[in-house]
């Protein structure tokens, strides 16, 4: 078999055409489990392999670091090797283009990468000198990032917000909620913030795809020289993509043409985020050469799940309808029940992810826990432990995201960028004796524009600065000088971890500590090294800190471990498992309350879906008629959605299955 028929064989033809299909946009439209980011992958390989595209001219943007590096695996693995594919979100590649061109719309290329933390640490700062406190700051922040994921800039903000405002839409919902928490003093906060960043010569998330459409905007022949070295690019989730990303990538593809997306607008989630399902309505105007695609084969599921998802998805007035037929055979169960208190229900979950891993011979992680709001996973994380069961809570704080690799981190991060104040005062801030005062203070004389090194020796000087704080700023400097050099020669990443852990003690710090929590930071700063040794092999320490910037909101995802995942269901997108409990599915937790109505709650039946459509094999939809929530007992509805799932509810005695025994038997004889 030759290699380009092994990559188009175990697909169905519909699949085949998809992946086969020669240069011009393609759009693959279609349902759960239908092989979407199998074509993407597949046609990835089939490109290289036909002769039709070199590796280093493609890109495949995905929508979370997970996805990519999954997806990079899935090619390499059919190419044996991905030679030069870049496999990426939409920031990661956005990020890649400005640091080589962002001087061309007047952006030092040498910014800094501002993380969640360090965003809201400027906007509180900036909200100061509005008297807003820091809740409204974080509203502010939120509109913001609304705001400039639509493209909306400080100036345009509020005709943009007036217009937007009961146009009916999904995007004009969730904008009013967005903007309605933050009142009047937005437009000014925007300005303000964005001025701040400019003098600090950060980015933060939302900038590096404002920045990128601008410069492609802007620079015509800047976007045309990418546009040659991507010839063809491909986006998976397609129904999740922003106005900022749908831009970007019509200036990028505009020439060429060669686009791929695959979506499901059913599976678009992220409308708060200021995705637009329209996105994919309007590919179809701007390419109307393109090939449209329709898999209709669903190849995960169980029909038992399939047709339940299914009969949910049809309430949604705003769609298109799509055929999905399952190629599974019958098989598996479909069930909802229904509990007392949410401890009875995580008891239940606990123990039917024993019975059914020792009955069925399953992984641990074959079983996913799934819930609208993060909140509300401690009952079930509870539950599993008491039984000993190992979990993981995916959206905790990930590995690139912990205090100590950001401390480290932070040390290369000011000299890199020397204007980066933030890193500055936390580097400051964690050395003994060195108070607020004092890291304000550097940090003022540096935005001034001294360098950092000898600002700290000169605030050490000064009158007032107590024996410790001038030793340690000393100290400091010193490191920074010797970072410096060390970054200048290009010496490694990992000696310059190493150093910038060691030499101001804070290692040994760390060491101090001997509870488990700190033995593990110590861990973590090793970890850190060999991860920087890693990235030696191909880069060095402006690689490491854009991958740390650009992971730095991960959650921990378990890697390899064998846990139940506990997750939400927006984490949960693109995902499967043998086995998932749809948790909580209760009138105010989902729908979500605040958004029980209108085109919010469609997109609320659509979350239900998406986590309907995780399960392979069994899916257990669960809710309780009393939950504790903020220490109060409430009684609970069943969610709408159950109803419309085809389950028979009775809020007051007990659920059964569509024609089945009750579940209270059922269990009995189960467990
Ligand atoms: P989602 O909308 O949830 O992202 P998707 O359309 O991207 O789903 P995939 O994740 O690509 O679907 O595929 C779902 C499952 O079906 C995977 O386990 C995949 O390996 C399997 N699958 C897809 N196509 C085929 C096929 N032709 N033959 C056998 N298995 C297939
Ligand atoms: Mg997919």
């Amino acid at each position: 078999m030759t290699h380009e028929s092994k990559i188009l064989s175990g697909l169905n033809d519909a699949q085949k055409e998809a992946v086969s299909h020669g240069p011009g946009p393609l759009l693959v439209l279609a349902g759960p489990g239908s092989g979407k980011t199998r074509v993407l992958t597949h046609r990835v390989a089939w490109l290289v392999t036909s002769g039709l595209a070199r590796p280093e001219e493609i890109l495949a943007v995905t929508f979370t670091n997970k996805a990519a590096v999954e997806m990079k695996q899935r090619i390499q693995n059919l190419l044996g090797g991905t030679g030069g594919v870049r496999a990426q979100t939409f920031h990661s590649a956005c990020l890649y283009v400005l640091r080589r061109d962002s001087a061309k719309i007047g952006i030092d290329p040498k910014f800094t990468v501002v993380d969640e933390e360090a965003r809201r640490e400027l906007l509180v700062k900036v909200a100061k000198e509005f008297r807003l406190d820091p809740p409204d700051a974080a509203a502010a922040g939120k509109a913001i990032s609304f705001a400039k994921n639509c493209l909306v800039g400080p100036d345009e903000f509020p005709k943009w917000a007036a217009e937007k405002t009961g146009e009916g839409s999904l995007l004009s919902q969730k904008m009013a909620e967005v903007v309605s928490g933050c009142g009047d003093a937005v437009p000014e906060v925007y300005a303000a913030y964005q001025e701040m960043l400019k003098k600090v010569n950060g980015l933060d998330f939302d900038d590096l795809l404002f920045e990128a459409v601008r410069l492609f905007r802007e620079r015509p022949d800047v976007a045309r020289k990418w546009a040659e070295i991507w010839k063809w690019v491909l986006v998976d989730e397609y129904q999740d993509t922003n106005r900022a990303q749908y831009e970007w990538l019509q200036l990028l593809v505009k020439k060429r043409r060669n686009v791929t997306a695959v979506g499901d607008p059913d599976q678009s989630i992220y409308g708060w985020r200021a995705a637009d399902v329209e996105n994919i309505l309007r590919f179809k105007e701007h390419f109307p050469e393109a090939k449209v695609v329709a898999l209709e084969k669903n190849y995960r599921s169980v029909p038992a799940v399939t047709s339940l998802a299914d009969r949910l998805i049809q309430n949604n007035t705003r769609r298109e309808k799509k055929t999905l037929i399952p190629v599974r055979p019958d098989g598996g169960e479909a069930q909802c029940l229904s509990f007392t208190n949410e401890r009875a229900e995580a008891e239940f979950l606990a123990e039917k992810i024993s019975a059914l891993r020792g009955g069925q011979g399953l992984s641990w992680s074959d079983f996913a826990v799934l819930y609208r709001v993060n909140a509300l996973s401690r009952t079930y994380e509870e539950a599993l432990a008491k039984r000993g069961v190992p979990y993981v809570v995916v959206g905790s704080v990930g590995f690139w995201g912990r205090r100590e690799i950001k401390d480290v981190l932070a040390h290369l991060r000011v000299v890199v960028n020397p204007r980066d104040v933030v890193s500055l005062r936390r580097v400051c801030l964690l050395q003994p004796g060195v108070g607020e005062a004092t890291a304000a203070q550097v940090a003022a004389l540096v935005l001034a524009g001294r360098p950092a090194a000898e600002v700290l020796s000169d605030v050490a000087g000064k009158p007032g600065i107590g024996k410790k704080a001038r030793s340690s700023l000393i100290r400091l400097a010193k490191t920074l000088e010797v970072l410096e050099t060390g970054i200048r020669e290009k010496k490694p990443a990992a000696e310059l971890c190493m150093y910038a852990a060691e030499s101001t003690g804070y290692m040994a710090k760390l060491a101090k500590d001997r509870s488990e929590e700190g033995q593990e930071r110590v861990a973590n700063v090793g970890a850190l090294v060999s991860a920087a040794a890693e990235i030696d092999a191909s880069g060095g320490v402006a690689e490491l800190l854009e991958r740390a910037a650009l992971a730095s909101g991960d959650s921990d995802d378990g890697g390899g471990k064998d846990a139940v995942r506990l997750m939400t269901l927006h984490k949960a997108k693109g995902l499967e498992f043998h086995t998932v409990f749809l948790v909580a599915a209760e009138e105010g937790y989902l729908p979500h309350y605040q958004s029980s109505y209108g085109p919010a709650l469609e997109e609320e039946r659509r979350l239900c879906f998406v986590g309907a459509t995780r399960a392979k094999d069994c899916l257990f939809v669960t809710w309780c008629r009393e939950r504790t929530n903020w220490g109060r007992t409430a009684w609970n509805r069943p969610s709408r959605f159950l109803k419309e799932m085809g389950f028979e509810v009775n809020s007051y005695l007990e659920t059964r299955r569509l024609s089945g025994t009750r579940w209270t038997d059922r269990i009995a004889a189960e467990l």
